[in-house]
């Protein structure tokens, strides 16, 4: 099944589905709702990251939850999207950019499912290959980049974007981690659609505002949600070194 996990401005994908039961799916981390949906004879399963209505601060989404539902329902391939800002001028606002790296600044969140056991994830490739070979046939994106996540819920110091920039980072955003390597944890192939909204500041001469974020995720609903689709026909499931993330991994 493929997992999809709606970032702001994405609250459902029902426009192509043929069928759409939500159910309450319990997880040791608590309980979430998910749209089962039929969508090109596939199952897919969505879950809005921040709930309804928009509704939970990154710094207080439920991490371990949404990554566990999916896993719980049957989903082994997973695809987020982010609204990030960009540092680099070569991945402009309007653009969709699949990263390949990540740089991790959050604090405070539940980074694991192994709190009380030794367990050591790879991630030489956080971001799973195989479903970026799917989404770069699915419609016009740009492949690669490192993905910066700041813990929030404020933006960016002009000097805090310099730093990043000079340590690599193309992307910044604050819902990224610790989506990513959660997901791995539980052995799920996971990559993300970076939807950029605007420059990141000192970048863009403008300060930055939240309208200017969901305007932009609003002017690109058409296309992402062509390219979520696209995705979703194109996808097919294969074995992957995601789903033997753990082998070599405990201790
Ligand atoms: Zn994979």
């Amino acid at each position: 099944m493929i997992g999809i996990i709606g970032g702001s401005g994405v609250y459902e994908i029902t426009s192509k589905a043929d069928n759409v039961e939500k159910k309450i799916v319990n997880t040791d981390y608590g309980d979430v709702e998910v749209s089962i949906l039929d969508i090109f004879s596939k199952k897919v399963a969505f879950i809005p990251r921040h709930a309804s209505g928009h509704s939970i601060p990154p710094h207080k989404i439920n991490f371990r939850a949404n990554i566990d539902a999916l896993k719980n329902v049957g989903v082994t391939q997973i695809i987020a999207t982010n609204s990030v800002g960009s540092m680099n001028l070569e991945m402009p606002p309007g653009s969709f950019v699949i990263p390949d790296d990540f740089l991790d600044f959050s604090e405070n969140r539940d980074k694991t499912f192994y709190e009380d056991k030794v367990v050591h994830i790879d991630v030489t490739q956080p971001y799973c290959p195989h479903l970026r070979d799917i989404l770069d046939k699915s419609g016009d994106v740009i492949l690669g980049g490192t993905y910066v996540c700041t813990q929030g819920p404020r933006f960016e110091t002009p000097a805090e974007i310099k730093m990043f920039k000079m340590l690599g980072g193309d992307l910044v955003g604050m819902t990224g981690l610790p989506e990513v390597t959660l997901a791995r944890e539980r052995e799920m192939c996971y990559n993300s659609i970076c939807i950029v909204s605007n420059y990141a500041s000192g970048i863009s001469e403008n300060e930055l505002t939240i309208d200017e974020v969901f305007e932009m995720v609003d002017a690109l609903q058409k296309d992402l949600l062509e390219l979520i689709y696209n995705f979703i026909k194109n996808a097919e499931d294969k074995d992957c070194s995601c789903h033997h993330a753990l082998d070599g991994a405990e201790v």
